[in-house]
This record gives C-alpha cells, sequence and structure tokens, in this order.
C-alpha cells in the first residue's frame, strides 16, 4: 500500500474505528460536529478518479455503513461530502489525502442554524443558455 511520510492519514494507527480490506473510517479531528466521521483509501491518493472501482466500493461500504448507524441511532439524517480543493495548501483543515466526510444531520442543527439557513439565497432558477454551456462540459 502506498504511503507518503508528509500526510496524517497515511498514519492514523490507533484512530482507526472501522477498517475493510481497501478503506478505513476515523474521528474527523478537528471535527465539524459531533459524530463527524471520515472515510478514505488505505492507498495514498490525492485526486478521487485515481480510485479504482475496488476502492470505491469499500469506500463506499464504510459510508453507508456509517450513514446507517447515524441515522438510526444518532439522528435523522447525515451528509455525505468529498471535496476536491488543490488549490489550497495542506493544514489541518485540508488534508491532501482523498477522504469523504460522513456526519448526522437534524431538522435546523447547529450547521444549519450557523451557515445552511444562509445558503437558501444561493439558489437561483437555471437559466436555459446556462443550462446549454454547462451541457456541454459532459459533452465526449
Ligand atoms: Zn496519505
Amino acid at each position: 500500500m502506498s504511503r507518503n511520510p508528509n500526510c496524517p492519514f497515511c498514519s492514523l494507527d490507533t484512530r482507526v474505528l472501522k477498517e475493510n480490506n481497501l478503506a478505513q473510517a476515523f474521528l474527523s479531528n478537528p471535527r465539524k460536529v459531533p459524530g463527524h466521521f471520515l472515510v478514505i483509501p488505505k492507498r495514498h491518493i490525492e485526486q478521487p478518479w485515481d480510485l479504482t472501482k475496488e476502492e470505491l466500493a469499500d469506500i463506499f461500504e464504510l459510508i453507508f455503513f456509517i450513514e446507517k448507524r447515524i441515522v438510526s441511532q444518532l439522528g435523522e439524517g447525515a451528509d455525505i461530502r468529498q471535496n476536491y480543493r488543490p488549490f489550497l495548501k495542506q493544514g489541518k483543515l485540508k488534508v491532501d489525502h482523498v477522504h469523504f466526510h460522513v456526519y448526522p444531520r437534524y431538522n435546523e442543527d447547529y450547521l444549519y442554524k450557523v451557515a445552511e439557513k444562509y445558503e437558501a439565497d444561493l439558489f437561483t432558477e437555471l437559466d436555459p443558455s446556462e443550462m446549454a454551456e454547462f451541457a456541454k462540459l459532459l459533452k465526449d
């Protein structure tokens, strides 16, 4: 398994709470909300599209396991998120090793109150010319 000596996710050791053949799950530290998990491939990869089908299957097996546990034992819902932001330098809040966030959500929870209630203003009706422009992105 390829590891990067400068990567905090390549040497998790005792932080790993659940794993399968190609993926691991652990708690995010720092975390956004209580119950904020991260799921990663064991192999050090920085671009999500470099994940193999087998790694994706193992990653999503852990993601859905955690999501089901969160929903059945902690609360009402869950968010799954993957950020690709190579323009940010690696630091305490940004690690280059591909990772998926999984965390519990509740009606009008903390994340809603401090951020998402303001996001409603960001949504706008899709303009036909914009639709045509971005549809081109997926052609061939
Ligand atoms: Zn790594």
